[in-house]
């Protein structure tokens, strides 16, 4: 039997005394695949990566490469190559000899390593610096030469643990260009560590979310956009993040606050009555001159019309409970309820209009709801009560 190539975590977690770093995570990172791992900072992101490298073992379960066990294999046997957000470039090198440093002390031959330089730079644009020292270089170039010392290394798979965290917000957009770019090229098995959802959304072939250790859903970018799995990926993806308030169902409808609105084939009839609804900015929209078409609308009176030039964000209350969005939404086995809050009966919305939407915070609107695009989440525990991806795991 062949194995299966790429690299697979099967039950692995880590705890560092009391501290569950990582919670039991299975995972399948296929080969040549682009994944990110994102969460909120302390979610253990960066320990999974470390278990992948081999630099730390694992507390249970098993890294496997390629169908191999990898806990008798030290990092530096793994062939995968890391980098991170400091890119501890020699300084006294130049970049010529940054890039190739680390294969002269693996033993390449000179001109196998003259020619994967070259090829680097040539494909990182640093064929003009290749003399200069890293202090003479930008941010983004000195960032291009430790992705270029891990690509002449031609790895099994890169480990990457927010490596653009460091750059402005520009330069890190076109650093994210390259990066995919350099992935299509090369076609190398990425694991991709950020906090950053945007950056998780552009750059992943899948993206796996985690949230205190646990794995929350693994699936396309489109579809955790799309189908989150619970409240906790559902308000983490997505900008202006999505819209939730306490509901209650009742025949074949939900009201929220004021508002009552049908509901759409795609939930069952076995709902429980306390649910959490979701409506992305972006579903509620003006309403034409010529009607609604159908769409169920409601009359909002806008607190404030946030002028973002390319859209117009209207924020308004809505008459219902919301949850508490400064600290975390809630996750599976979380008691969401305990997260509403309780005495409050005003929530905040946003809809997200097009540019030169004709808005003011002065007078009332009617908005069109997508009801195909409602979201309902089960207010016990937090899971989404639509079908969520078929490759959520937890
Ligand atoms: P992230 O990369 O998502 O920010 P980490 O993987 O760094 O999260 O950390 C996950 C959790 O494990 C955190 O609670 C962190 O404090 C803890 N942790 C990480 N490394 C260590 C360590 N070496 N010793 C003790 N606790 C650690």
């Amino acid at each position: 039997m062949t194995a299966v190539r790429g690299v697979e975590l099967r039950g692995v977690g880590k705890s560092y005394g009391e501290t569950v770093a990582v919670a039991d995570v299975d995972l399948r990172i296929e080969d040549g695949e682009f994944l990110v791992l994102v969460g909120p900072s302390g979610c253990g992101k960066s320990t999974l990566l470390r278990l992948i490298a081999g630099l730390e073992p694992a507390t249970t379960g098993s890294v496997l490469l390629d169908g191999h066990d990898l806990a008798e294999v030290p990092p530096e046997d793994r062939d995968m190559a890391m980098v991170f957000q400091d890119y501890a470039l020699y300084p006294h090198m130049t970049v010529a000899r940054n890039l190739g440093f680390g294969l002269k002390l693996r033993g390449m031959d000179r001109r196998e390593r003259d020619r994967r330089v070259e090829e680097a730079a040539r494909m990182l644009g640093l064929d003009d610096l290749l003399d200069r020292r890293p202090s003479d270089l930008s941010g983004g170039q000195r960032q291009r030469v430790a992705l270029g010392r891990a690509a002449v290394r031609q790895p099994r798979a890169f480990l990457m643990d927010e490596p653009l965290s460091n750059l402005d917000a520009s330069l890190r957009t076109s650093m994210r260009a390259e990066l995919t770019r350099l992935h299509e090229r090369l076609g190398v098995t990425t694991v991709y560590v950020t906090h950053d959802q945007v950056e998780a959304m552009t750059l992943g072939t899948r993206v796996a979310v985690l949230r205190d250790g646990l794995l929350q859903q693994l699936a396309t970018p489109l579809a955790l956009y799309e189908r989150p799995a619970n409240l906790f990926v559902a308000g983490f993806v997505g900008s202006p993040r999505m819209n939730l308030a306490a509901a209650k169902v009742a025949d074949g409808t939900v009201r929220l606050g004021d508002w009552t609105l049908p509901l759409d084939g795609a939930y069952g009839r076995d709902l429980p009555e306390d649910v959490i609804v979701g409506i992305r900015p972006s579903d509620l929209h003006l309403v034409p001159d010529g009607g609604a078409d159908g769409r169920p609308t409601i009359s909002v009176s806008p607190a404030v019309v946030e002028e973002l030039g390319s859209e117009r964000q209207v924020v308004f209350p809505v008459a219902a409970r919301p949850l508490d969005l400064d600290g975390d939404v809630a996750a599976p086995g979380a008691d969401a309820d305990a997260r509403l809050l309780a005495d409050d009966h005003r929530s905040y919305f946003v809809a997200a209009l097009p540019a030169r939407a004709p808005v003011t915070a002065d007078r009332d609107l009617t908005l069109a709801v997508d009801v195909d695009w409602l979201y309902l989440f089960d207010a016990s525990d937090g899971r989404s009560l639509r079908g969520a991806s078929s490759t959520t795991l937890s």
